[in-house]
């Protein structure tokens, strides 16, 4: 049987695209391969912000960067491109980041660069849950590669 496809954010593949020009590289990747084609996608690469670039936070609707400077549309339009990217690749589940102001589900810092963690979810999280896109976090990657093998 053929593996489905997974989105996932490009950090956790080991690729440098964090703010501050690191990674997130997750220790089963390759269990993960196994599993599924992965699809990566960097939302705010893709929204055209540099890496590295300045921290950014989600302040309500908006996403401002430590300095006050409001990228809320460069990550608007990382989500939207993610999204489309999603729906051409049948993804029908994405693992993120947690806390990431793109990729965050459940709990986000809170917009006074203190990190301090509030309720919370991504804008392109957002988005994908609204296209009925199930997410899962680098936290119960366990259970999306148990669910698969169990298939
Ligand atoms: Fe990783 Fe998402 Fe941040 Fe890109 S936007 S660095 S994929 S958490």
């Amino acid at each position: 049987m053929s593996k489905p496809n997974l989105l996932i954010s490009e950090c956790l593949c080991g690729v440098c695209c964090r703010y501050d020009g690191d990674h997130n590289r997750i220790e089963c990747l390759e269990e993960l391969k196994n599993v599924y084609n992965l699809v990566p996608v960097c939302p705010e690469v893709l929204g055209g912000l540099l890496t590295p670039r300045p921290p950014a936070e989600r302040v309500g609707n908006r996403v401002l960067t430590r300095d006050g400077i409001d990228v809320t549309e460069q990550f608007k339009r990382g989500a939207a491109l993610a999204l489309a990217i999603a729906i051409e690749k049948n993804c029908r589940c994405a693992l993120l980041k947690s806390k990431s102001p793109s990729c965050g589900y459940g709990e986000l810092y809170d917009g006074t660069f203190t990190r301090t963690l509030v309720k919370g979810v991504g804008v392109t999280s957002e988005l994908l849950l609204q296209h009925d896109i199930q997410i899962y976090t680098e936290k119960n990657v366990a259970a999306l590669i148990t669910q698969n093998s169990d298939d």
